[in-house]
């Protein structure tokens, strides 16, 4: 699903933010993204989201070469792949449905498919309740769920959140975690920057490391990421998740939208689609 072969990043001043990093991401894979601050973390996450341009090497996305992206071409990938940062970044003059139904309504949908929508997802997000509050009247739980929601309205291939915890207390930072662990069972590829150990050893999850913007380690997973996830999801826990049924509908797009050209071909081949979002 996301592949780099030897990218390097150097800013325009000469830091060099990552230097022949190499890896690959499988589709409904979820992965950590980790190292000290300035180990280029926010880096890697921006030249996916083709708001920086690699310096060198290359990056595929569902098998699309994006170093030659052109410019025109990058709101299509882009709608595929939803974005979830620290500091939420709602609109504040907007209601939470607003919100997330900003994608939509730039994607000129029809109000009736948007109230859709919107409404299936608020609700499998336990969000329903709050779609007409204005995010200052919200908790940092709620916004940071609100953010989620707006991430996930276009149903992308491919959910990229920079310290998605980062301003939450360790309880809600654990409800956003599992909610993100739900998105991730229903086949999104799910990508968590954080510099935040205790997460990284609380889940088990496959985890990268970076260090001054070289990869240094790649951690597989130990497999505790399902056992935490049925701990919260025991009986009598109100975490917020995405069991919801009538959210059931939300199973994300599982492959980027393409244009025409820019097609490159997968150098490795991808696993099956059908490997478990859980295997090791
Ligand atoms: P992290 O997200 O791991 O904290 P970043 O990707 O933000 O790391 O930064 C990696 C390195 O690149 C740091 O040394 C940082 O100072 C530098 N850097 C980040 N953005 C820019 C920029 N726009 N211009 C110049 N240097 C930058």
């Amino acid at each position: 699903m996301i592949q780099l072969y030897h990218v390097h990043k150097r800013y325009p001043n000469g830091c060099d933010a990552l230097t022949d990093v190499t890896l690959r991401v499988r589709e409904g894979e979820f992965v950590f993204l980790t190292g000290p601050s300035g180990a280029g973390k926010s880096t890697l996450l921006r030249l996916l989201l083709v708001m920086e341009r690699a310096t060198d090497g290359q990056i595929l996305i569902g098998g699309r070469n994006i170093h030659v992206l052109r410019d025109a071409s990058v709101p299509y990938l882009r709608r595929n792949i939803g974005v979830v940062f620290q500091d939420f970044r709602l609109i504040p003059r907007r209601t939470v449905f607003d919100n997330v139904a900003i994608a939509l309504e730039i994607m000129g949908l029809k109000r009736k498919e948007i109230e859709r929508r919107v409404g299936q997802l608020l609700e499998g997000l336990r969000l329903i309740h709050r779609a007409g509050a204005y995010p200052g009247d919200l908790s940092g739980g709620e916004q940071q769920r609100v953010a989620i929601a707006r991430a996930l309205v276009n149903e992308p291939a491919i959910l990229l959140a920079d310290e998605p915890t980062g301003n939450l207390d360790p309880d809600l930072g654990h409800d956003i975690m599992n909610l993100l662990l739900d998105v991730n069972r229903r086949g999104t590829t799910v990508v968590v920057a954080t510099h935040d150990h205790t997460l990284i050893e609380r889940y088990g999850l496959r985890t990268l490391v970076l260090s001054r913007g070289a990869l240094t380690e790649d951690r597989p997973r130990t497999g505790r990421a399902l056992l935490n996830h049925n701990e919260r999801a025991a009986p009598g826990n109100t975490a917020p998740t995405l069991g919801n049924p009538l959210a059931a509908s939300l199973a994300p797009a599982v492959a980027p939208a393409r244009t025409p050209d820019e097609e490159a071909p997968d150098p490795s081949p991808a696993p099956s689609a059908t490997e478990p979002a859980e295997a090791p």
